[in-house]
């Protein structure tokens, strides 16, 4: 049994025939004739010697007789089946300079080393002297080459119209009068253009007189086709189902196709032939092509297509099907897979080479690479890709750890840097509390939370007698002696860089003495926790010098006065003087001294209330701010106090209204009232809104605590006043938050409500005018 396989085109058709026509049984050969899809597995099946003869493209045929040159060669040529002139077509005809040169341009071709391809290429070559366009080749089937060709960014495609024939609606230019110097005899062998019938080299020096029987039958075949008449040929259609194995023509086309394709029998070769006489016929065009697609320089950088499919598609099932000329109506059958040993010899090596690489590499010597030899064998190629990748990628990480050690020497920079602004840090703390120390005024700071003196400066040791040692002992309550300070006490214009001021206030002494004192308090904003920084002022000096500066101003208005009293009544004596008033000019004039005394009667009577009338630098430092938004800043910094309370907290604020005054001071009124409702709530609750209406923007934190007593309301905003009772004195505190709360908003400008039930929870609210 011979194996023959064959492609679906027409030019496959003599050997059909001679099958069917029974040529091959006459002279006794058994023939086991199959269709392929493809030149591929055609070649791939004479290659591994799986069957005896194909029919293949003469370019893939002379591509197996160069490449394989050592041995004798592996194919031998038998016929051509059909020769045909290609030309090269495109959807619309047109002139070199059409073509944008910079654009790519797609060149649909059956096969990546068909003769269409070749004669594609030449024809570009010569069509646009000097100035190629770029070309991309794609492999399409038949089917999809029409469509293809529709498309703009498609140049054109090289075929025979016989063989495609969609193609005679396009433009051919083999029609056009200067046809490309391609299409000349002299420059191509025409009879290159053709499909061959090939012989396995084994088969032919085992079985010689076969190989004769079997062009001879086939010869028989091609005279037979050239004979008959069209009717003729299309009862063969029938009869022998041929539609049916050539499924992409009609059966009306296979006379033009074969009249127009006249086999000529005078171009047999010998199975004896000489092997140089075909290298002198393709030295041409073989050169050219394959120099073109594999340089020598390519060679180790790029796998070539063809070697590709070569080494992988023969180890896959080959999309081989059987067709049983003796029972045309059988379907198609898939031979099982066909595994090439010589190239999975050649995968088994890879296999074991790329796991003792990666071995090698998973140990850290990233540096191990593929030994790799000068062949050109697939698995070396294989491995010289696997070396470049591994390069590539060592070049990566080494890209990439020059990074991480530029990173780290950054890093190192800004260590020291960190280094050096600590000890700037450590610095400017120990000149704060130089100045601290030494500051003129008398200082001290208090822990917001449990009223402890946590330092103190000498100026208020000195002032007070107490030492640092008594001072670690005591608490802010100590020290004021529970004296209850009314808020009303409070001036608008005194001290406005303090967030609460007490004037007339006292302290008590080391040595049970009371001192005067005017006492300023301000928050701390560098510890997490909160203290405020409380300055002292000896208020003697202040009384006696406002005292002083009452008496001096009550003096003068009273020396300014009788003077006053002596012009005016002199004024008055002269102005109803008829005769002074009759003139004129008079009456103006007195008129003028009239208004000057009053003027300055005024001033006199009110010289004392003048004295009052400063600063308005503060209005300097307001702006306009979200409250809600300094509202979830308080909350966030503080979340830490309800911690270990069974407390939920909510927060319902409604954004993007702006209010206008000092952000830092609005954040202490909604921290203090935040903190203290927490403090003084055990369960339950805690609800802050921000709400607005038209007129109002109302912030209210309610909750769910102790509450305030009905006797203690009226004293819970005034300094250093804390409820008397057990509970609270456990919880701790100074007593000024809620009074500075009451200063500070009424330094906005705002109202300060409040009600509290004593068991149920209290709720404070600021209410701000828009
Ligand atoms: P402090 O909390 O430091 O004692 P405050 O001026 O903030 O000082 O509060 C004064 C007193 O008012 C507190 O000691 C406390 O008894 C009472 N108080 C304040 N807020 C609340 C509240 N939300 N619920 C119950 N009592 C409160």
């Amino acid at each position: 049994m011979i194996k023959i396989m064959i492609t679906d085109r027409i030019s496959s058709l003599p050997i059909a025939i001679a099958e069917k026509k029974g040529f091959f049984e006459e002279l006794g050969l058994d023939i086991d004739l199959r269709s392929c899809i493809d030149y591929k597995g055609i070649f791939s099946l004479l290659e591994s010697g799986r069957i005896d003869a194909g029919e293949l493209p003469t370019l893939l045929y002379v591509h197996d007789c160069f490449l394989k040159k050592s041995k004798v060669k592996r194919l031998y040529k038998g016929l051509y089946l059909s020769h045909s002139k290609l030309s090269f077509y495109s959807r619309n005809f047109f002139e070199p300079s059409d073509v944008l040169v910079n654009k790519t341009f797609t060149i649909p071709v059956p096969s990546e080393l068909s003769i269409e391809r070749f004669f594609t290429e030449k024809f570009v070559e010569n069509f646009f002297p000097g100035k190629m366009p770029k070309l991309r080749f794609v492999e399409l089937p038949y089917y999809l080459m029409e469509n293809q060709l529709r498309k703009a960014t498609t140049l054109g495609m090289s075929g025979d119209s016989n063989f495609y024939p969609f193609l005679n609606k396009f433009q051919n230019f083999e029609d056009v009068e200067n046809k490309p110097n391609s299409y000349d005899n002299n420059s191509i062998p025409e009879s290159f253009a053709n499909t061959l019938f090939v012989f396995g080299g084994q088969f032919v020096s085992k079985f010689p007189s076969e190989s004769d029987k079997i062009l001879r039958a086939i010869r028989k075949a091609i005279k037979y086709l050239n004979e008959i008449s069209k009717n003729e040929i299309d009862e063969l259609s029938t009869d022998f189902n041929l539609n049916h194995f050539y499924p992409s023509y009609r059966i009306g086309e296979f006379k033009q196709i074969l009249l127009a394709n006249k086999l000529d029998k005078s171009r047999i070769f010998s199975v004896k032939g000489n092997a140089s006489n075909i290298h002198s016929l393709i030295q041409d065009f073989f050169f050219r092509t394959i120099k073109k697609q594999i340089s020598l320089e390519e060679i180790n950088g790029i796998l070539q297509f063809d070697e590709i499919w070569q080494a992988i598609d023969n180890t896959e099932a080959s999309p081989v099907r059987t067709f049983n000329f003796k029972n045309p109506g059988a379907e198609y059958q898939y031979s099982p897979t066909l595994v090439n040993y010589r190239k999975q010899n050649y995968t088994r090596h890879l296999i074991t080479d790329a796991i003792s690489i990666s071995l090698d590499i998973l140990e850290g010597n990233i540096h191990s690479r593929l030994n790799v030899d000068e062949t050109l064998r697939i698995d070396n190629r294989v491995k010289i890709h696997i070396n470049n990748m591994l390069d590539y990628w060592n070049a990566e990480i080494f890209k990439l750890n020059e990074r991480i050690i530029e990173l780290e020497n950054f890093n190192s920079i800004l260590e020291i840097k960190l280094d050096r602004s600590s000890v700037n840090l450590q610095y400017s703390e120990e000149r704060y509390r130089y100045l601290f120390e030494f500051s003129r005024e008398a200082l001290i700071i208090v822990d917001a939370d449990s009223g402890a003196l946590l330092e103190s400066n000498l100026q208020f040791r000195l002032m007070s007698g107490y030492s640092r040692m008594d001072l670690s002992r005591m608490k802010i309550d100590d020290l004021v002696g529970g004296q209850k300070l009314s808020t009303s006490l409070y001036f608008k214009n005194e001290r406005s860089d303090s967030m609460l001021h007490i004037p007339d206030g006292e302290i008590i002494l080391r040595d049970g003495n009371r001192l005067g004192v005017d006492i300023s308090i301000n928050s701390m904003l560098v510890s997490p926790k909160k203290r405020y920084q409380i300055i002292i002022k000896d208020n003697r000096e202040r009384i006696e010098s406002e005292r002083a500066k009452h008496e001096f101003i009550s003096n003068i208005s009273h020396e300014l006065r009788s003077p006053m009293t002596n012009i005016r009544g002199y004024f008055e004596l002269l102005s109803n003087d008829s005769l002074i008033r009759s003139k004129p000019e008079n009456s103006e004039m007195l008129s003028i001294i009239d208004k000057n005394i009053k003027r300055l009667s005024f001033l006199i009577e009110n010289l004392l209330k003048i004295e009052r009338n400063q600063d308005e630098s503060e209005a300097e430092s307001m702006e306009e701010f979200d409250p809600a938004i300094v509202i979830e800043d308080v909350m966030h910094m503080n979340s830490h106090l309800s911690n270990e309370k069974d407390i939920s907290i909510t927060a319902d604020l409604e954004r993007g209204h702006l209010i206008k005054g000092i952000r830092f001071e609005f954040s202490q009124i909604v921290s203090n009232l935040y903190i203290n409702a927490i403090k003084y709530t055990e369960h339950g609750f805690v609800k802050l809104s921000l709400k607005s209406d038209s007129k109002w923007i109302r912030f209210t934190v309610t909750d769910s605590g102790y509450g305030i007593p009905d006797k203690f309301k009226s004293s819970v905003f005034d300094r250093f006043f804390r409820i008397p009772s057990e509970s609270n004195r456990k919880i701790g505190g100074t007593g000024l938050g809620l009074s500075i709360v009451k200063s500070l908003v009424e330094k906005m400008g705002a109202e300060l409500k409040f009600q509290s039930e004593e068991g149920k929870g209290s709720s404070f609210e600021v209410e701000i005018q828009k």
